[in-house]
Formats: structure tokens, sequence, C-alpha cells
């Protein structure tokens, strides 16, 4: 073994007893049961032996004596097992949890250009199959290193019996052994190749189940399923080459084995022959034979699970250590709750493709404000919210919060102190309590209804058969565009946080529910800093100040009389919206 890979090895092993150290107990348990079996079963066949032999000579009362031996022997044996399985499956079930656990917790701090740049299968297949691989290893491994004892034991006794047949035996061994290794580098290539294929798969399959209504009113089902179906088909082929490997190997080992024990038969009879032998010591190895060939299927077996263990750790601790998905992060800076007011100082900022998207952009905005921000689709209006909750890190220029460098801060003071409600706020497949818990858990019902009240959203709830626990589907399904950003609103009204940011948050609203929420937003006023971006300017007339954004830069601000008159670009989107309007 190169000694990169070794030293790779042995520190996936540390990470890995980090999560399964708490139940040590129960794997030396297990390890103490394990060798047990594999000590019974290596008497088994010298009383499997005895017994036939008893049986050829008609030797009734040993032959019964026999019998109960074998019978105590395999009643130990099963109770053993059960024990054993028992430790191991407890085990494995605590370690997973631990692991899977804190596989979610990294998941929820990764940087969310991150998220944006690989399928959702990338995290789902190491969150939920790979982990079992690292869980599993602890136990299998024992039980190969047990196995692979026992039968060396097997080997010894084969040693003292006859040292000839010792030697046919082991030259067989490497034989098959090589010819093993030989398979395992092909099947684990392939292996390698089908989880990345099998990462992208897993986000089809997802995207396929998410977006199905609208493949449906597209009538794309055709297209995509051909997508689907290449996709599969070729995670398929690959499954089938390693079956095909398998397959192979299988026929050529086999063959070869049966090779062996043919020789084996013809060196017996020629040592028993000769008196190197005596026919109960020729039965006697002729039981222990197919041990041999298991020590080289544990053998086998252990460097399976050994490989995998590795391909799979390395997979997971991709997730849980900081160096290769990046992380967020954050200052140490805590403040509880803040004043409210915030400034851009010359931040530019472009997504990992580089495009400019802010250039030297600059405004502040006072606690309390009600600021709306205007400007062209694609403009970077939405942008400036991302990076106010430090969804993406300003790396030029700076943002204050409370006169804090938002680098600086704490991710609590960042995130409890300002909500964002978007246009497509994802509503969880909880119950509409549930989903509101998700930002105070002790949320009291009076709390909620108030919420929901000034959201314009309690009527509603109230004609539903279950009010408040109604489950409202995967991304809130059942509820209408309308209904989820209402929902949304009250998330945000239940956290109480100084900023709340609305994007385009009325855009899906009818004209009704759209002034309940603009009454909302006026109830607000003054009492919260409110930053809105609103397609309509008819939403944005009542607020303080108004930003106009073009190209990700400030070019005008003032109030709407100011702005008419002003500026041009305002006063174009104006007259536009007025042209649509008529
Ligand atoms: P607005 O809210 O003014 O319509 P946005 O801030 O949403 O504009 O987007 C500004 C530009 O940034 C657009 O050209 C958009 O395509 C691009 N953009 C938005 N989000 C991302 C992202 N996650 N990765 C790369 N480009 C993005």
């Amino acid at each position: 073994m190169k000694k990169e890979t070794l030293k790779g090895s042995i520190s996936n092993f540390k990470k890995a007893w980090f999560f399964a150290r708490k139940q040590k107990k129960l794997l030396i348990g297990y390890s103490i049961l394990s060798l047990s079996l594999c000590l019974i079963s290596a008497i088994t066949p010298m009383l499997d032996a005895k017994g036939l032999l008893y049986l050829t000579a008609g030797k009734w009362d040993p032959l019964l004596m026999i019998a109960i031996l074998v019978f105590v022997v395999e009643v130990t044996r099963n109770t053993c097992r059960f024990f054993a399985q028992r430790c191991s499956q407890i085990f494995f079930r605590e370690t997973l949890l631990q692991i899977q656990y804190e596989m979610a917790i990294q998941i929820l701090r990764l940087e969310t250009e991150e998220i944006d740049h690989h399928s959702s299968g990338t995290f789902v297949d190491r969150l939920t199959k790979d982990t079992s691989d690292i869980a599993n290893i602890f136990t299998q491994l024992n039980y190969s290193i047990t196995d692979i004892l026992s039968n060396i034991g097997v080997m010894a006794a084969i040693f003292i019996i006859n040292k000839w047949i010792f030697l046919y035996f082991l030259i067989g061994l490497i034989i098959l052994y090589f010819m093993n290794r030989i398979k395992m580098k092909r099947y684990f290539a392939l292996d390698k190749e089908l989880r990345k294929i099998n990462e992208r798969n897993t986000g089809l399959t997802t995207e396929l189940i998410r977006g199905i209504r609208d493949i449906k009113v597209l009538n794309a089902g055709l297209t995509f399923l051909n997508k689907v179906r290449e996709k599969l088909s070729a995670s398929n082929q690959e499954r089938y080459k390693m079956s095909g490997i398998m397959r192979k190997y299988q026929w050529i080992t086999g063959s070869f084995q049966d090779i062996l024990t043919f020789l084996f038969i013809i060196l017996g009879i020629y040592l028993v022959s000769i008196q190197n032998l005596t026919i109960a010591n020729f039965v006697i190895l002729y039981m222990y034979q197919s041990r041999v060939y298991n020590l080289l299927s544990y053998m086998t077996q252990f460097l399976e699970y050994y490989k995998n263990f590795n391909v799979s750790a390395g997979r997971v601790f991709q997730v849980l250590d900081d160096d290769f998905f990046k992380k967020e992060s954050f200052g140490k800076t805590h403040i509880g709750k803040i004043n409210g007011d915030f400034e851009f100082k010359n931040v530019t900022f472009s997504y990992s493709n580089g495009k400019p998207i802010l250039k030297n952009l600059s405004f502040s905005v006072s606690a309390n404000e009600t600021v709306a921000f205007v400007g062209k689709s694609g403009a970077g209006k939405s942008t400036i919210f991302s990076l106010l909750t430090k969804l993406y890190p300003v790396k030029r220029g700076k943002i204050l919060i409370d006169g804090h460098d938002i680098n600086t801060l704490d991710k609590d003071s960042i995130r409890d102190n300002i909500s964002i409600i978007t246009q497509n706020p994802y509503i969880f497949n909880f119950s509409i309590r549930e989903n509101l818990k998700i930002v105070k858990e002790d949320v009291t019902d009076e709390e909620m209804i108030e919420a929901c009240k000034t959201a314009c959203l309690h009527d509603f709830i109230m004609t539903l058969e279950n009010g408040y626990d109604t489950v409202v589907g995967e991304g809130g399904l059942t509820l209408s565009g309308g209904e989820r950003q209402r929902l949304a609103i009250a998330r945000a009204l239940l956290k109480k946080t100084e900023i709340i940011l609305f994007d385009e948050a009325t855009s899906a609203l009818d004209n009704k529910t759209q002034n309940s929420i603009r009454k909302a937003i006026r109830n607000m006023q003054g009492e919260y800093t409110i930053l809105m971006i609103a397609h309509r300017l008819s939403t944005v007339i009542d607020s303080d100040r108004i930003i106009v954004i073009d190209e990700g830069k400030v070019v005008d601000e003032g109030s709407h009389e100011y702005l008419l008159h002003h500026s041009n670009l305002y006063r174009d989107l104006y007259e536009q919206e007025l042209e649509e309007a008529q």
C-alpha cells in the first residue's frame, strides 16, 4: 500500500472513530461475541469429521455423544450470533445517527455558492448512502478480522496434520489472492465513477419530482424522460460492468477452486497410499478445505470494506471538513438587538462567474426608515439583499450594520436581526404551525394568530379543515403563491427582526391582498427598518425614500415626486408601468 494512501486511511479511521467512540462498549461486546463465534466455528469441522468416521464404523455410542456436542455447540453459536448482531445493529444505528446529524449541520453551513454549483444529489447521496459505509466499518472489519484469525487457526491445524497439504493450500491461496487483487482494482475504479454518476442521477430524479407540475404543463414529459433514461442508462451500464467483473471473477475463481479440490483429492489419495496421511485425517482435512477458501473470501471482504470505507469516508469528510466545500464564515462580534441602520460602502461584487453585478455601490439607510429599491430586472437589487443577509460574503467594499462591519459579526447578530421575504419563499412540508415554529420554537398561539392576522393569513387558515395543523406539502405545494408569501411574512413577523426585506414580496398577490399587505407594511413603518424591491412602483410610493439602481450602481435617490422630476430612468419605469396598466 502506498504511504499516502495509508496515511489517508489512518486519518479517515481517526475521524470515523470520533463518531463511533461513544458506542465503544457495544463494539467491545460485539468483538468478544464474534471472536467466540469464530472459535466455535473452528471446532465444528472436527466434530463433523469425527461423527462421519463413527457413522461409517457403526460406533453408535460415541456418535450420540458427538450429536449432543454438535447440538450444544450449535445452540451456543446461535445465541452468540443473536447478541453479536444486536450489539452491531445498535452500534451502527447510533454511529450513523451521529455522522448524519453532523453532516446535516455542515450542509447547512455550506456557502450559498457551493449550493449554486452542485446538484442536490452531491449532498443527498453522501448524507444518505456514504455515511452508512462509515458507520458500518468498525463492525465489518471486526467481523472480518476475527474470521481471518480463526481461519488462520484452521491453517495452523492443517499444518500440524500434514505439511504437504498445508503447502498445497498455501500455494492455492496465494494464487487466488492475486487473482482477487486484479478484480478489486478494476471494481473500485468503476465504483468511484458510479458514485459520481449516481450523485447526478439523484439530483435529476429530485428535480423530476420537484418540477413535476411544470414538466406536466409544459408537456415536456417525453423530453425529460429521455434525459432520465439517458442518465440512468449510463449508471446501469457502469453497474453492469461492475457485475460483469464479479461474474467473470466468480467463474474463474470458482473453476480454479474446483481444480484445487480435485487435485487435493488426488494428493490426499496419494499421501494415504504412501502412508503419509491417515484416512481419519484425510476426512478432517477435507472438512477444513472450505475453510481455507473462506479465509480468502474474508480477506477479500476485508479489503472490500476497507476500500469502500475509504471512498465513502473521502466523500463524507469532504463535506465535514472545511477545505473542500467552502463553508460560511462569520466574525466573533455579537450584538443582541440592533438599532437597524446600515450602510453599503463602495461594495463591488460578482458571483463566481466573475461578471460584475454591483459596482462600487454606496448608500445608507437609517433605523426605522422605509426604503424602496427600483430598477430594471437584473440591475442587482436582489443581490443587495443577499449580501445584507450574508448569503454571499462581500470581499470588496464594506457593509456596516449598526456601525459594525458585517464580516466581523457572528451569524446570530446578522440572521436574527434581518428577515427576508422573497418572491418564492420556501415553505416546508410541515403543518402551518410547525412552519411558523421554525423561527420561534416557543411561539404561543396568541403570537402566531397575531402574526397571521397582520399578514392577512389568519382568515384563510381558519377555512382549512385542520386550521393551523394543516400540512402544506413539499415547498408549500397545497398553498397558492399569495398564501405562501403571506405565510413567509407571518414567519418574518414572528422573528420580530429590526430589518425586514421584501423582495418583490407582493408580486404574486391579487389587488385586494396586496392592499392588505401594504396596510400591514404601513403598520410596521417607523417601527422597523423596511427595505422593499417592487416591480410595481405604485407599491413603493409610500416609502420614505426610493433608491434607483441601474447596472449595479445607485443612479438616483429621493421621494417619488422628486424622482419623477429628476430621474430619467425612474420616470421611464413609471411611464412604462402606466402604459402597461392601460
Ligand atoms: P434584480 O433583483 O435587480 O432583478 P439580481 O440581483 O437578481 O437582479 O441579479 C443581478 C444579476 O446577477 C443578474 O444578471 C443575474 O443573472 C445574476 N445572478 C443572480 N444570482 C446569481 C447567482 N447565484 N449566480 C450567478 N449569477 C447570478
